[in-house]
């Protein structure tokens, strides 16, 4: 089946895609002295520019500024390789390449390049590694299959498996190469979710048959809650979080030197089958001790941290500590560029500070589910105390400039990580950003308003931006002095002003045409690879327009099945449009027998509004149906009409409710503009039954 993921795989990336349209911007065109700068060649983009002499003498200053010499972080990398992976390619079932190791191998055939952060590129040649790792002798890891690693541990009967990757095909590879060297032809015996996040559980079903879970042979371990969880974050604003990764993860940009270069948390995220096995042990106390396999385990949960729910592991046999994805080698975020409500960063900081007094102190080995271990005791506390420290201040010193006035408009302008954690390559920047996370911290305490009247009911960009355009004195002014200002390497200011022309005029060619130039110049100067991904896609979008095609939906069963029906209920409130619901007025009972729930769904003020635990007296419909079957119909594979003509479902009242309901389901298309011009959307071409589920595919970070 065709996934959204190989949609965006096989777009035309290569530069030889398009050859047509490279010549034409060097033909005609004003003077000299305002001309565009020509296209390069060798950029994967026929419109692509060269770095300019200012975005090199950025790239240089950091070159100079940051702590190269510091070079613990290859030697740990690099320590207890037992074998490397030799195919390249990892194949998913459907046919197309679920992972392709030999695109990001460019990363390590230069010493630097002129479009590549330093910093970026030094944390994309530590995630090139590929293959199987000794931790410590019992503890191995797969690492550079997918965004996150696979760990195996010995128990007393067969491996404890932790955070089995996103897709079965990946993590199926994983477990054959470690099989082939030091797996002892031994069963698992277990598996470890760490957290909510489809990077710690999506390639399950690759590894593990769900029968030996259901008969219980094999225990699945995970944070309290973890269902609702993992579920309920990519949900209700779904759609909008998979567009906005087209620019967190640059899901358009090819593998080059001017475009994509990884993720920070590791290359990218695998394009195979994604599945999920319920938990059948949930730690559900602040910290729980017992035997995994014959292993004793302390778990500690870490709710509210990278992830809604989450935990960290101490085996004390191993005096190893397994540090989820709360200890990384960088900076995580407290706000996430895909869009997530946003993290609490002091309750972070106090959780590593617990895991350092509880464990830390007396830790040989600190692991984690990206990057690669730490080793030695005075290592893994530099390493806990300065991330203890790098999370509270964030917290504390936004919190600090804020009580003294600083929005969130100026925070990220105004916020430095100290010194000394700057200048530790862990505190840097590879997921979180300090720009984006110091404004997400305001967010959390104090929300979006900058308390300025003028930003409080702001007309929108596209209704205000005419009226700039015209006191500016037109396009031709805004473009020459975008242009002066690009040339002198003031890019944010350029940006401010050819944005705003842009606003005004979404078919201005030459106007988004210089902007994409702007973004792509600060895209290029970006460490941060959220941030250079979101400027190189805009620049991408604003020359080539979003891609049409057809979309199909990744929804994963297993995801839907995990969705409870309140969940479900509650998204079909917001699939709803309420502009299609005006006088409409019905009160509907749900009943789903086989689980023992029951609904109130009311159709009133053009509003879907459901309570569970309540049936209405006198309700126009009352629909009984078993959440089993009901399940067919979130996931699209049988609609709701087609189980009450066979009986399935069962309706007493006036079943034309139902159509009426239907009739107010909206398709969303993750395909929406961001830039202003470069829509030309076809029409929605994902096509949902009306009390279809579709959430999103599932979020790895
Ligand atoms: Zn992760």
């Amino acid at each position: 089946m065709q996934t959204r993921r190989d949609f965006i795989t096989a777009l035309p990336t290569t530069g030889a895609a398009f050859a047509v349209a490279g010549a034409n911007l060097l033909e005609g065109g004003p003077a000299a002295a305002q001309a565009p700068q020509p296209p390069l060649a060798g950029h994967f983009h026929p419109q692509g520019k060269a770095p300019s002499p200012h975005t090199i003498a950025v790239l240089n200053a950091a070159r100079t500024a940051l702590p190269f010499d510091d070079t613990r972080d290859f030697d740990e990398q690099k320590r207890g390789l037992i074998a490397p992976m030799t195919e390249m390619v990892i194949k998913a079932d459907a046919g197309h390449d679920a992972w392709d190791m030999a695109s990001f191998r460019f990363l390590d055939q230069e010493a630097e390049f002129d479009s590549i952060h330093p910093s970026a590129h030094r944390i994309g040649k530590l995630n090139n590694n590929y293959g199987l790792y000794e931790v410590v002798p019992g503890i191995y890891q797969v690492r550079g299959f997918d965004l996150s690693n696979i760990t195996f541990i010995r128990g007393k009967t067969g491996w404890i498996v932790f955070d089995p990757l996103v897709s079965a095909e990946t993590a199926r590879s994983a477990w054959r190469l470690f099989q082939a060297h030091k797996g002892e032809g031994l069963p698992i015996s277990a598996v470890v979710y760490s957290h909510t996040h489809g990077d710690h559980w999506g390639g399950v079903r690759g590894i593990l048959d769900e029968a030996d879970v259901r008969s219980g042979k094999v225990e699945v371990i995970a944070p309290v809650d973890f269902l609702d969880f993992t579920v309920s974050e990519n949900v209700y604003a779904g759609n909008a979080m998979n567009r906005r990764l087209f620019y967190q993860y640059g899901l358009l940009l090819p593998a080059a030197p001017h475009g994509y270069v990884g993720q920070g948390l590791g290359v990218r995220v695998s394009a195979g089958t994604a599945g999920l096995i319920a938990p059948t042990r949930l730690v559900s106390e602040p910290v729980e001790s017992f035997e995994v396999d014959g292993l004793e385990m302390v778990f500690q949960n870490t709710s509210n941290t990278e992830a809604p729910r989450e935990m960290n592991t101490w085996i004390p046999s191993l005096k190893a500590l397994w540090m989820a994805e709360n200890v990384i080698a960088s900076l995580h975020n407290i706000y996430t560029l895909r869009g997530a409500q946003v993290r609490d960063p002091l309750a972070w900081s106090k959780y590593i500070a617990e895991a350092l007094y509880r464990f830390g102190l007396e830790a040989e080995v600190m692991f984690a589910s990206h990057h690669w271990p730490r080793w030695g005791n005075a290592r893994i506390q530099e390493i806990l105390r300065g991330q203890r420290d790098l999370y509270a201040n964030m917290n504390n010193q936004v919190l600090h400039f804020a009580n003294q006035g600083v929005t969130i408009n100026q925070i990220h302008n105004v916020y430095e990580v100290p010194k000394g954690l700057q200048a530790k390559w862990d505190c840097r920047g590879y997921h979180g950003s300090p720009q984006h996370n110091s404004r997400g911290v305001i967010q959390r305490y104090l929300g979006f308003w900058d308390c300025n009247p003028a930003t409080l009911i702001p007309l929108s960009p596209g209704d205000s931006a005419p009226l700039y355009v015209e006191m500016m004195g037109g396009s031709e002014r805004i473009v020459a002095r975008g242009r002066e200002l690009h040339e002198a390497g003031s890019y944010l200011l350029a940006s401010e002003i050819v944005n705003k022309l842009v606003q005004a005029e979404p078919d201005n060619a030459e106007a988004k045409e210089l902007l994409a130039d702007i973004f792509e110049q600060l895209g290029y100067q970006q460490e941060n690879p959220g941030l250079r991904n979101s400027f190189l896609s805009g620049a991408y979008e604003l020359r080539t327009g979003i891609p049409q095609g057809e979309m199909v939906s990744s929804s994963s069963p297993d995801v839907i099945r995990a969705m409870s029906t309140e969940l479900f209920l509650n998204f079909l409130g917001i699939r709803m449009d309420s502009r299609k619901a005006e006088g409409l007025r019905f009160t509907i009972n749900l009943v789903t027998p086989d689980n023992g729930e029951r609904f109130i769904l009311e159709m009133e003020n053009a509003t879907l509004t459901n309570i569970a635990g309540f049936q209405a007296e006198t309700a126009d419909l009352t629909l009984t149906i078993d959440r089993a079957d009901l399940e067919q119909t979130m996931m699209g594979a049988k609609t709701l009409e087609a189980q009450i003509a066979d009986g399935t479902a069962k309706v007493e009242g006036d079943a034309g409710i139902l159509t009426r309901l239907a009739a107010t389901m909206v398709d969303f298309d993750p395909r929406f503009p961001i830039m202003p011009g470069t829509g030309a959307r076809a029409e929605a071409v994902v096509h949902a039954d009306p009390f279809e589920a579709v959430p999103e595919k599932i979020i790895a970070e």
